[in-house]
């Protein structure tokens, strides 16, 4: 059996525990005389068929071929079935019947949707009506001894229980879905092989940096670095080595960089760079840095007579510049530097 499977028999045991909570309530109705045992008999009887045909459909799979594999709705429906009948039959107590047509419903908060919502509201309105009509003249709220009275208190504890108890479920299973939605969104703004920021979350990151700059002034300099000769690397060594060597330059950038930078992957063996609050002269520092970083770290460790330099272009924000501008300007910055000799860095 699939955990599918076993998660919808769980809620459909969950949903028959109920039914069977209202047959007992009923069949303490009909100990202290208010109502005829015939009520809980019949209850219990189309709680414990139905619930027997759910678990058949559910636990061989017959019912994944339809909408609603899980038949909440059909369990809910069976449930106001069974409710309206009660009212017919035990007018005495119609407080109860009342009560578990909300209980039943927030049930359907699970897997509802606003049409079926608006549906079974039309339906249960309607054929409450027609019932109610049916025995209006026995209609009762039935308290005429203590017994009675203590069951119409456990009959209101017990509803609110399963109210809140439906509701507790619902919002459990909320707060995991939005933890899931989060690890996902965070997942999709990384690069794979690097763990950086990805082209698209880079592209987002610097969009709201050069708003901000544009309301407040704030600086902040991007630059793109390029790997030297890459693909000899890849030629030489094998494109295995080149993946390493790409994680270990990302691994180098982060270190050497702030906190509040953000680092994103460009491309193939492109990196990008924001650095917020940060003017060229201390952005030159910074980048030299990291360039002579790359250059410095011993290569020769991962293969023998590896070596890898990076060129550096850069820019820094200027009123009104757009993201495509800066890019471009870092991108023809970078292109000097590579023209010049590689292994440099060179400011727009
Ligand atoms: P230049 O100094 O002019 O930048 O030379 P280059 O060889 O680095 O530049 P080029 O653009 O010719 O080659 C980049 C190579 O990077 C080509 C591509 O096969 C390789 N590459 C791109 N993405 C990856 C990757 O994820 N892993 C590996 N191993 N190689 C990659
Ligand atoms: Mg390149
Ligand atoms: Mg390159």
């Amino acid at each position: 059996m699939d955990s599918q499977t076993r998660l919808r028999l769980q809620a459909m045991a969950f949903g028959a525990g109920d039914a069977m909570l209202n047959s007992a309530i009923l069949l303490c109705f009909a100990a202290v005389g208010t109502i005829s045992y015939l009520v809980p008999a019949v209850i219990l009887a189309i709680a414990l068929v139905m619930n027997a045909v759910f678990m058949v459909l559910i636990a061989t799979g017959i019912s994944k071929r339809w909408s609603d594999p899980s038949l909440t709705g059909m369990q809910i429906f069976a449930g106001c079935v069974a409710t309206l009948l009660a009212i017919l039959m035990a007018p005495q107590i119609v407080y109860m019947f009342l009560l578990n047509v909300f209980v039943l419903l927030s049930f359907g908060s699970l897997y509802f949707s606003r049409r079926a919502f608006f549906l079974t509201w039309l339906l249960l309105s309607l054929s409450l009506g027609a019932c109610l009509w049916i025995v209006r003249d026995r209609l009762e709220f039935r308290v005429t001894n203590t017994a009675e009275w203590a069951l119409m208190w456990a009959v209101v504890v017990l509803s609110l229980a399963r109210f809140v108890n439906i509701n507790d479920r619902v919002s459990r299973l909320r707060a995991s879905l939005s933890q899931k939605n989060k690890a996902l969104a965070a997942l999709a703004a990384r690069d794979d092989l690097t763990g950086l920021w990805n082209r698209r979350k880079f592209m987002e990151l610097l969009q709201e940096e050069i708003e901000r700059a544009n309301r407040s002034g704030r600086r902040f300099t991007v630059a793109i670095i390029d790997v030297d000769h890459f693909k000899n690397i890849n030629d030489s060594h094998g494109h295995l080595m080149g993946d390493a060597v790409l994680k270990e330059i990302s691994r180098i950038l982060g270190e050497s960089c702030r906190a509040t930078d953000a680092i994103g992957r460009y491309g193939g063996e492109e990196f990008t760079l924001l650095m917020v609050d940060t003017k060229t002269e201390q952005a030159v520092v910074a980048l030299e840095r990291m360039r002579r970083a790359v250059e410095q770290s011993d290569w020769s460790r991962m293969a023998p007579g590896l070596r890898v330099t990076i060129s550096i272009g850069s820019v820094e924000w200027t009123a009104a510049a757009s993201l495509s501008m800066l890019l471009g300007q870092a991108d023809a910055a970078l292109y000097r530097a590579k023209a010049e000799g590689r292994n440099q860095l060179r400011v727009a």
